[in-house]
């Protein structure tokens, strides 16, 4: 006889929060130290997602405040993008970790807590409205797409139009700076900057239409 699943304590999928604080839409809360909300003008014609906050993020409250931050402003720069200009958010609100010795170590978000954050992502894109949304990372890109099954192979190179806005993929920076040799660390981060600047370019042209 099949098992019969049982709920996870203080989890409530189907759950409709008022605040980010409050969510218990899945399990990743009981750990973190909070919610990390996302930053950014109101009406940001670009928005970044990325995947979850990292160890600073969850310390800090804020998104993209650690080394994969700190990649991202160069890249943003290079790109000619200002951060203060762009709506910088992730896929999942709370940090998912695991102890290793006295650190905390990142561990990917599972699909589950991906689509139970999505609530908080559409209530972002809906606010925001965003013209190019630049996904970081394939947790990102599943998230904005709607579709576990999305992979950054398939949709790097190229705009994919959904639901009224222009989605880029590329690599996380995390992926740019923990890949074993230094060529392809280079390659990603090229990678991120070329991203940047389309997306720059789409603004820009959206704009002006
Ligand atoms: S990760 Fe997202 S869905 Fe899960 S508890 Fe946190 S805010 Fe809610």
């Amino acid at each position: 006889m099949a098992a019969t699943k049982q709920p996870q304590p203080g989890v409530e999928p189907e759950q409709a929060p008022e605040s980010l604080d409050a969510c218990r839409r899945c399990a990743l809360w009981e750990h973190a130290t909070q919610a990390v909300p996302g930053v950014g003008p109101r009406h940001a014609p670009m928005m970044i997602v990325g995947e979850q906050p990292g160890d600073q993020e969850d310390l800090q409250g804020k998104p993209f405040v650690g080394p994969a931050g700190a990649m991202l402003d160069r890249a943003l720069e290079e790109a000619g993008v200002a951060r203060k200009a762009v709506y910088v958010t992730n896929a999942v609100k709370h940090f998912k970790w695991e102890p290793r010795g006295k650190r905390r170590m990142h561990k990917t978000p599972g699909q589950r807590e991906i689509d139970a954050c999505h609530y908080w992502l559409d209530r972002e894109t809906g606010k925001v409205e965003p013209k190019v949304i630049v996904a970081l990372g394939s947790t990102a890109l599943k998230s904005v797409l709607r579709n576990s099954k999305a992979t950054l192979q398939a949709s790097m190179g190229h705009a994919i139009e959904h639901e009224g806005h222009a989605i880029i993929a590329t690599y996380h920076p995390s992926f740019a700076l923990r890949a074993p040799d230094p060529e392809t660390r280079e390659r990603a981060y090229k990678a991120i900057v070329d991203a940047l600047r389309e997306a720059h370019r789409l603004v820009t042209h959206h704009r002006t239409r």
